[in-house]
């Protein structure tokens, strides 16, 4: 099948030791911290209390709204408490965690299973994948129940992102590797679901051993495989788009407005998980990474597992450790420290050696040399944005389409004078964010003073209305013939 060249981009080195050894389970830690705020949108609602024995699969989190997602515990066990954590959130705020003490027995409750799924109504799978708290396990974590609901447009091709684009990370590689027929299945039933009549399943180029496992698994299925090219950031949902159907996806639009729905093949492994064995989303695939930790590898991991416990796995710290990233090189987090819960975001963990973190030197002026505008596959023009942030002038930010950054992180790893670009678009958009709920305040609080103010002239009518009526009633009195009752 031919493909297409998305603008910008960059060809990185894709470093993935973490793939070579065979993917393996870690071994249920001593504790787990597993957090409430996992996907898109507002943190689950605890449903549990300390002291309460759990099985494995229970729901200890509530979705709290429809962007929200349900949490199940990882492990059977006693909870202790609900605990405020740090979780590596972008924000940098502790958020509540429920600590769980795995007892070893790991019981299950699971959901009734539905391997019957392909006579199953698309609405009754939608369900089961909402009630196992399945989310996209790409990096978005928005919760896959609503990413593929009808909303008018219908997808005619469900694109299976195995593009793992970010030097490092090969959780998805090998995912792909060791469960290709989970991943092959669960993308037939997310087809089903959407009533897609094309799948089309991305794998980059260089995996060449998850190319052969999906190949075998794909067989005697409508599955097309794609190989797709080695290059950052391939795996971004509308740059796969553009690289598989030549259809671009503008700004202001998503995929599904052009019949293309995308998730992640670990999303669709979940959700055939989910469905055919009845198995909440309690575990993800983790790489271990970098000079700084004994032994890359990629672990099936419970969620809630500390960074710690992950490092340790993977033969712990080398001498030459020096930084802690969760996520890829490009787009992820540094972490002040190992004691992090991973959840169903949590892709990688990097341990960087000295050598291989970029040197940092001072931030320099712009010269203009037009390599961020080269490389943004989002076809931005990142030292103008630059400046209309430095300025705060966010009506340039909008015009200039701030909005549209998808932080890849490619404009700050060329510029020759080491400006912060992204960083800087990540809190132009927070500034932006913070501005737009600050508006929304003042606009409700002027409609609550109006509508005050509106309540207030009523009533000071109505009681002049009641008076004036008193006022007249006594005249009426006055002027009654004397003898009348
Ligand atoms: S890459 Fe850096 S120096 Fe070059 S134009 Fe962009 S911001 Fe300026
Ligand atoms: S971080 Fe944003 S502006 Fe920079 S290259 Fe990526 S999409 Fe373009």
């Amino acid at each position: 099948m031919s493909t297409y060249v998305f603008p910008g981009g960059l060809r990185l080195d894709p470093r993935k030791q973490a793939s070579r050894p065979p993917l393996r389970c870690l071994p249920m830690p001593a504790r787990l911290l597993v957090p409430l705020l996992q996907h898109a949108g507002s943190p689950a609602r605890a449903c549990v209390a300390a002291g309460e024995r759990v099985l494995a699969g229970k729901r200890i989190g509530e979705a709290d709204g429809e962007d929200s997602a349900h949490v199940h515990a990882p492990a059977s066990g006693q909870v202790l408490g609900i605990v405020t954590h740090d979780i590596g959130h972008p924000a940098g705020q502790p958020l509540p965690c429920v600590e769980l003490v795995p007892d070893g027995r790991q019981d299950w409750q699971r959901m009734p299973p539905l391997p019957a799924w392909r006579t199953s109504p698309p609405a009754t799978l939608a369900a089961r994948l909402r009630e196992a708290g399945v989310v996209g396990l790409g990096g978005a974590v928005f919760p896959t129940d609503r990413k593929l609901a009808p909303d008018g447009f219908p997808v005619h091709t469900l694109i299976v992102n195995g593009a793992e684009c970010e030097p490092w990370i090969a959780c998805d590689d090998a995912l792909m590797r060791a469960r290709a027929d989970q991943v092959t299945a669960g993308s037939e039933l997310l087809g089903h679901l959407l009533g897609a009549s094309r799948i089309l399943l991305a794998v980059e180029d260089h995996m060449r051993e998850a190319l052969e496992a999906l190949t075998d698994a794909a067989a005697g299925t409508a599955i097309e495989l794609v190989a797709v090219p080695t290059r950052y950031p391939q795996g971004g949902e509308r740059q796969l788009v553009y690289t598989l159907t030549g259809i671009e996806v503008g700004a202001g639009t998503t995929p599904r407005q052009h019949g293309v729905a995308c998730v992640n093949v670990a999303t669709a492994a979940a959700a055939w998980r989910a469905v055919v064995l009845g198995e909440p989303l309690v575990s993800r695939v983790v790489s271990v990474a970098g000079r700084g930790v004994a032994g890359p590898c990629s672990l099936e991991v419970p969620l809630g597992t500390l960074v710690a416990d992950l490092v340790e796995a993977a033969g712990g710290y080398t001498p030459a450790a020096q930084r802690l990233v969760l996520g890829g090189p490009m787009m992820g987090q540094s972490l002040a420290s190992d004691q992090v819960p991973v959840g169903k975001s949590g892709n990688c963990v990097l341990v960087l050696a000295a050598d291989e973190l970029r040197a940092r030197g001072p931030e320099l002026p712009c010269i203009r040399c037009g390599e961020c505008a080269r490389v943004c596959p989002a076809r931005l023009l990142p030292q103008q944005l630059d400046a209309a942030i430095r300025a705060g002038d966010w009506v340039a930010t909008s015009r200039l389409g701030l909005a549209d950054c998808i932080e890849c992180g490619l404009c700050a790893y060329v510029c020759p004078s080491q400006i912060p670009l992204v960083e800087r678009f990540r809190f132009g958009k927070g500034e932006r964010a913070w501005q737009a709920q600050e508006a929304e305040r003042a606009r409700r609080s002027r409609v609550l003073f109006e509508a005050r103010q509106a309540r207030l002239v009523r009533e000071q009518a109505a009681r002049e209305a009641r008076l004036r009526a008193r006022e007249a009633a006594l005249r009426d009195d006055d002027d009654a013939p004397a003898g009348r009752p």
